[in-house]
């Protein structure tokens, strides 16, 4: 079996960063990731507030981090990550449910997941009207009303997003103030396809046999509850850390978030944390790649001083 300088879990912006930054300085690493690389990035529409590069697709910018790896000697690997373990001389064993991988250090950069709301039908109606990603399925609501649920970044400017293909799109918030970003909610309250529905929360996802047909509202204030059609919703309630294969390591806070000093290392020397999976207060394509920065130099630093 290859003994490797460092294994990244996860190939979103932290991961491709940290893998990029330890091939720099000829380390033998291994990027392991079970989907597409680019992880959020490939469910957002546009950003623009990457330097550099004005507004770009986050799939297309998903493909500019990826692209220079293999040439830097990054070995990418499909795997689902189900556990890490270290031995008592610290070498660090990574098991996918197709073998184990081992190495001196590893760099965890699973991200967040989006949450569910829990309520009933929306599992139910999960790929038939309820989703949780515009860049994907927006265009199967062309001409339809949309509802958009939460008040967050990611709900304004998907519906925002959402906005191209809707006849209308709705954004049902629980409170009366968005959390989003000033310069993202002026353009919300800006556009004539979009309307609001403050203090009130999900209730119910109603449907028929094939698909979502209306949503039970109820307003937090009142109490009343109110039935309004709509053709789909789109989910966008936070995030939920990604560290169930890491969460025997006693490395994470109550909620799950990976704990680490600032040069982005656990309380267990030689594993690394990066990106939205990290215990902080700004999730975002800059700090994520920052911290992939830090994190392969930091590998680099361990090699040198411990093997
Ligand atoms: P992620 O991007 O979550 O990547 C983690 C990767 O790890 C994923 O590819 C996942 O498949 C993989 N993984 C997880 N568990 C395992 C496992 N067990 N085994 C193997 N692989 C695993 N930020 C901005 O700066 N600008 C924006 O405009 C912007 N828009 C956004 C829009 C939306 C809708 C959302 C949801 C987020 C947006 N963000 C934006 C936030 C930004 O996308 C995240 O902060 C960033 O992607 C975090 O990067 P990451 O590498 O830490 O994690
Ligand atoms: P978020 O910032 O945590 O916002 C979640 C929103 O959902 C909040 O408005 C919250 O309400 C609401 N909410 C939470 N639980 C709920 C529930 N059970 N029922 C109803 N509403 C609920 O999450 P996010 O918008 O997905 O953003 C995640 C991270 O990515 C953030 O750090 C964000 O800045 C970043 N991001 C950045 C950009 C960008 O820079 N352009 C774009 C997208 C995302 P309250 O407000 O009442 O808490």
């Amino acid at each position: 079996m290859s003994l490797y300088d460092t294994i990244v879990i996860g190939a979103g912006p932290a991961g491709m960063t940290a893998a990029m930054y330890a091939a720099r300085s000829e380390l033998k690493v291994l990027l392991l990731e079970r989907g597409a690389p680019g992880g959020q990035m490939n469910n957002t529409a546009e950003i623009e507030n990457y330097p550099g590069y004005g507004k770009i697709m986050g799939p297309e910018l998903a493909m500019k981090m990826y692209e220079p790896l293999a040439e830097l000697g990054v070995e990418h690997a499909y795997g689902i990550v189900e556990k890490v373990t270290v031995n008592p001389v610290g070498i660090k064993k990574v098991t996918t449910e197709d073998g184990t991988f081992e190495s001196h250090t590893v760099i965890i950069a699973t991200g967040a997941n989006h949450r569910h709301l829990g309520v009933p039908g929306e599992e139910r109606y999960g790929a038939r009207g309820v989703s949780y990603c515009a860049v994907c399925d927006g265009a199967f609501f062309r001409n339809q009303d949309i509802l958009v649920v939460g008040g967050g970044d990611s709900a304004i400017e998907e519906a925002l997003f959402l906005t191209r293909f809707g006849q209308s799109v709705t954004i049902l918030h629980r409170r009366d103030q968005l959390r989003a970003q000033k310069i993202i909610q002026e353009r919300a309250f800006a556009n004539d396809k979009i309307s609001f529905i403050w203090d009130s929360t999900v209730e119910e996802v109603l449907g028929d046999e094939m698909k979502i047909t209306a949503v039970r509202i109820r307003n937090l204030k009142t109490g009343a509850i109110t039935e309004r059609t709509f053709g789909g919703m789109f989910v966008y309630v936070g995030l939920d850390p990604m560290t169930e294969t890491v969460a025997e390591l006693g490395i994470t806070d109550e909620a799950g978030w990976v704990i680490t000093d600032p040069s982005t290392q656990t309380t267990i020397p030689g594993i690394f944390a990066v990106g939205d999976v990290r215990q902080k207060n700004l999730r975002q394509i800059t700090t994520a790649v920052g911290e992939g920065a830090l994190a392969g130099q930091g590998v680099y630093q361990y090699i040198t001083e411990n093997v």
